[in-house]
């Protein structure tokens, strides 16, 4: 299976979060017929079901930025820098010690072409630098 560039990049960002990605990796043959095997483990009688469970199960960061903001959200330890201005993801104010309020960039969070992934991507590549 061909991995498009789009795939290859919502493959990337789903790495640098470490959320499982979901591909055809083998063909096993079990008592004379062909399984299907995923990454995560799964097997498939039927290349179509495996087939069926990838596109299920890999979001397109592009397609829909806000699963970029959840997984980013999700690592508060990463809050200082991620929110920052600097970075420019978003902006944030703390208010109090525990209360963050996040402003999402409006062109971030409506685009379908994959900026928030992209930046994300960028990011958190930086961070492990
Ligand atoms: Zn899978």
């Amino acid at each position: 299976m061909t991995l498009t560039e789009k795939d290859v990049l919502n493959c990337e960002f789903a790495e640098l979060v470490e959320i499982p990605w979901h591909e055809e990796i083998s063909v096993t043959i079990f008592c004379g017929e062909d399984r299907f095997r995923c990454s995560c483990g799964a097997f498939y009688d039927k290349r179509h079901e495996l087939l069926d469970h990838v596109e299920k199960s890999n979001p397109d960061y592009a397609a829909d930025p806000r699963w970029v903001l959840r997984e980013m959200v999700k690592r508060r330890e990463w809050n200082n820098k991620m929110f920052s201005r600097e970075i420019g993801i978003w902006d944030c104010g703390l208010i109090g010690d525990e209360d963050w309020k996040h402003y999402t960039k409006t062109d971030l969070i409506l685009d379908t072409t994959g900026k928030l992934r992209n930046k994300a991507i960028e990011f958190l590549k930086e961070e492990r630098s």
